[in-house]
């Protein structure tokens, strides 16, 4: 039987198996070295772990199948990963990237590689004429992400690698909030697929890990060289506890997302919430899109707090779910985006994006849905 027309349920499942020819261990070997020694015939197929590791190797083609591209490339956190991203541009090449982009992807963009000349501009990618407009002879790489964080504001991934395409630049999707369970846009066109593999994919808030997931075999090996190169590899250890992590994705997701459903839906309700965004919430423009290209809203509910409802002494009176930045996990988080995850972003932009003083961002975890619902509703009783 062709693996081929398997779930992704079971190739997650199946995450690593055959990767002992020795003895046919069930979960996959850990391989803890740096080198491999030579034999009579000179090297084998792994050299140095920088380059490669079979540990991580057997994480890299799971990855490869499961996202849909040509090749995969690990490292030690998504930051690293983009890094890589950012590291195939070059002085003067220009980057058109979602406004509301992460944080630390803006800082990385900003603070460090615009000191190589690499220049940036940021657009509302949800309006395509603005992606469009954003674009120069020397734009190299487009990077979005949807839904997008904290606002869950939804970019059309195919329309965008067209515009990309037509100038001849890539399109890279940060899918952390999606993972391939919901959503695959190398399908759907972009070049390019990165991860914070610290977030869903581990799911289990013990693994810092980014991956890079390329269409093209040309691209994937461009990565690779990067990574190579610049050294921010996932240390055989970290790829054993991902590889264990993923096993169990589609099942996380698939209870993390029913509870979050149910969660955007009482809190559409209560009184005391402002707003609250959520991908398949209500039936406006982003809900048809995001409906069109991802098979579900995901487990990421933001919500706006009153005025008079102050965001630290909401968290405060939380018992259940914990105020903690990083999501995706099986403990249910609260950020505060205002001050957390998106303090790199200047103020005046901010504010201009909707990331207001009351705003949170819940990341749905493995709890019962009734514990959440409760906590949620006596913090909200002040
Ligand atoms: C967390 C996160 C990152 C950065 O990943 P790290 O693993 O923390 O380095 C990048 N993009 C998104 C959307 C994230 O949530």
């Amino acid at each position: 039987m062709s693996t081929h027309t398997w779930h992704r349920k079971t190739l997650l499942a199946q995450i690593g198996i055959h990767t002992d020819p020795t003895y046919g261990s069930v979960s996959p070997p850990i391989y803890p070295t740096v080198t491999f020694q030579h034999g009579p015939e000179g090297l084998g197929p792994f050299d140095y772990s920088r380059t490669d590791n079979p540990t991580r190797a057997a994480l890299a083609n799971a990855l490869t199948v499961l996202e849909g591209g040509a090749g995969s490339s690990l490292f030690s956190s998504g930051m690293a990963a983009i890094q890589a991203v950012a590291a195939t541009l070059s002085q003067g090449d220009h980057v058109v990237l979602t406004e509301d982009v992460y944080g630390g992807t803006y800082r990385l963009f900003e603070d460090t590689f615009s000191k190589f000349g690499v220049a940036t501009t940021y657009v509302n990618t949800r309006n395509l004429s603005q992606v469009r407009a954003a674009m120069r002879p020397t734009t190299r790489l487009v990077f979005i992400e949807s839904p997008s964080n904290p606002l869950l504001q939804i970019s059309d991934i195919k329309a965008i690698a067209e515009i990309a395409h037509e100038f001849g630049a890539l399109l890279a999707v940060d899918n952390t909030f999606m993972t391939f369970i919901r959503q695959r846009p190398l399908h759907l066109g972009a070049d390019l697929v990165v991860y914070s593999a610290t977030k869903y994919l581990g799911g289990h808030n013990d693994v810092l890990a980014g991956a890079v997931i390329a269409r093209d075999p040309e691209v994937a090996e461009s990565i690779a060289t990067i990574a190579n190169a610049c050294g921010g590899v996932l240390s055989p250890l970290d790829s054993w506890l991902l590889m264990r992590g993923l096993k169990t994705l589609a099942l996380r997701f698939d209870q993390q997302e029913a509870t979050a459903r149910r969660i955007a839906q009482f809190l559409d309700k209560h009184p005391r919430v402002v707003r609250v965004y959520y991908p398949d919430l209500g039936s406006n423009a982003d809900t048809w899109l995001h409906q069109r290209q991802a098979e579900g809203p995901g487990a990421m509910v933001s919500f706006q707090l009153p005025m008079d409802l102050d965001p630290a002494k909401f968290s405060a009176r939380l018992q259940c779910v914990l105020p903690a930045v990083s999501l995706g996990g099986v403990e249910s988080l609260l950020t505060h985006p205002y001050t957390e995850t998106h303090r790199e972003l200047p103020e005046a932009l901010r504010l201009a994006l909707g990331i207001r003083p009351g705003l949170m961002r819940l990341s749905v975890g493995i709890e019962h849905t009734e514990d959440i619902l409760r906590d949620l509703e006596t913090a909200l009783a002040i």
